[in-house]
């Protein structure tokens, strides 16, 4: 029996963790949870799930003093964006296992959480289906070991990955695949909300629609299975049944291929190393077609800027994802344009210099600026 602590209880990776133990009783256990703006609802929640210890992250409620009241074996940061940081660092340094949901930790703070799990030898086990795909293909064995090389297997925080060649990062496209940019320009924030494969928050299915997501997901892996930026090649899949690959020096290549559920890749994070059956749909290979394309990066202009951004690992990415998360935020009020997201990130990024990153303070201060950079542009786009 496994014990769970869940942040960010009350979302939708939060949804299907609830449905995943349901399924799995006799599995895991969650011992604690946190809402934020949703309290009332964890409240009914927790009662039904019998969770002792709830976390009110709007009160400031005092997190570590919650994570040793609740002995857990595992914390599993289903927070959306950058709130999600402290949590994943808090976790760590308390020597607790993270199952990690939140992509936008290892995005801004990806080098000192890397730093922090391998000198608290504690795992950070990924929970987005990518990385969890990659996870499995790379994964040795759960021993401990000095070395650590560059794309080259060696130690990953406690992890020992197989060296590899390249990372193919799949992505469905989103529901503007095809799409010119002209048409883009119209397009409303309804249709921007329906994605064609995965029912997930709003945040990230906006990210998935300009394939923001996708280059979150690119430093992620970066930071994770120490990889290079020519050794991630994103791959458009429509499909969303294989959830990412990993080609070796060989040229052989491993892939994971599943329905899309994320109750998969969180059972396999909670559980990791035992696999087991979490009661989910299977795949049926009779009438299956699996494509894959290359993305467009014209019209996709997140994928240009991602290409500096890598290049840039220090601060870039920060910049990337708090000026992104406030232009989602506006779209969502539908403040600005779909086309406003590329263009103002755009703007954002050509304006950045590099600064090194050595500090949690630091990371704050650059995100800080870049929110304040992005809102002034936004206020003249509604001017
Ligand atoms: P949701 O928007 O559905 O849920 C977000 C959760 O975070 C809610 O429980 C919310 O609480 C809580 N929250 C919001 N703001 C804060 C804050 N400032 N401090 C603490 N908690 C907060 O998001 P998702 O579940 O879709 O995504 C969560 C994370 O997982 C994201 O980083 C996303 O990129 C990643 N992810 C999600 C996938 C999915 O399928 N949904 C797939 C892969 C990755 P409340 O509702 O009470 O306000
Ligand atoms: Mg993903």
């Amino acid at each position: 029996m496994k014990r769970i602590v869940l942040l960010g209880a009350t979302g939708s990776i939060g949804k299907s963790t609830f449905e995943l133990v349901r399924k799995n009783p006799d599995k895991f256990q969650i011992v604690g949870a946190s809402a934020h703006s949703h309290f009332s609802e964890l409240k009914q929640l927790a009662g039904s799930f019998g969770i002792k210890n709830l976390l009110n992250t709007r009160n400031n409620g005092d997190f570590i003093e919650f994570l040793k009241k609740c002995e857990p074996d595992i914390v599993l940061n289903g927070v959306t964006g950058f709130a999600g940081l402290k949590f994943s660092i808090e976790t760590l340094k308390q020597k607790v296992p993270l199952a990690l949901a939140n992509k936008e930790s290892l995005v801004t703070g990806g080098k000192i959480l890397m730093s922090l799990s391998h000198a608290m030898k504690t795992p950070i086990i990924p929970v987005d289906s990518e990385h969890a795909a990659i996870f499995e293909c790379l994964i040795e064995n759960n021993d401990s070991c000095e070395e650590e090389e560059r794309g080259r297997g060696g130690s990953v925080g406690d992890l020992r990955y197989k060296p590899f060649h390249k990372i193919l990062l799949t992505c469905s496209g989103g529901p503007f695949l095809g799409k010119t940019r002209k048409a883009l320009e119209n397009v409303t924030l309804a249709e921007a909300l329906k994605h064609p494969n995965w029912e997930m928050g709003a945040g990230i299915t906006i990210d998935s629609a300009t394939l923001a997501n996708k280059c979150l997901e690119f430093f992620e892996a970066m930071h994770l299975f120490k990889a290079t930026k020519d050794q991630i090649e994103i791959v458009i899949h429509r499909e969303s049944i294989v959830h990412s690959m990993v080609e070796f020096e060989d040229s052989s290549i491993l892939a994971q291929l599943a329905p899309p559920n994320m109750e998969l890749p969180i059972g396999m994070a909670l559980n990791y190393p035992d696999k087991t059956d979490y009661k989910l749909p299977r795949q049926r290979f009779k009438n299956l077609n699996l494509s894959f394309a290359e993305p467009d990066r014209k019209v996709f202009k997140t994928l240009q800027i991602l290409d500096v951004c890598a290049d840039n690992m220090e601060n870039f990415p920060i910049v990337f994802n708090a000026a992104k998360e406030v232009l989602v935020g506006s779209f969502l009020k539908e403040l600005i344009r779909f086309v406003d997201i590329f263009d103002v990130l755009e703007q954002v990024i050509e304006e950045t210099r590099l600064e090194s990153v050595d500090s949690v303070g630091k990371i704050l201060e650059i995100d800080a600026r870049a929110r304040d950079r992005a809102r002034l542009k936004i206020e003249k786009i509604i001017r």
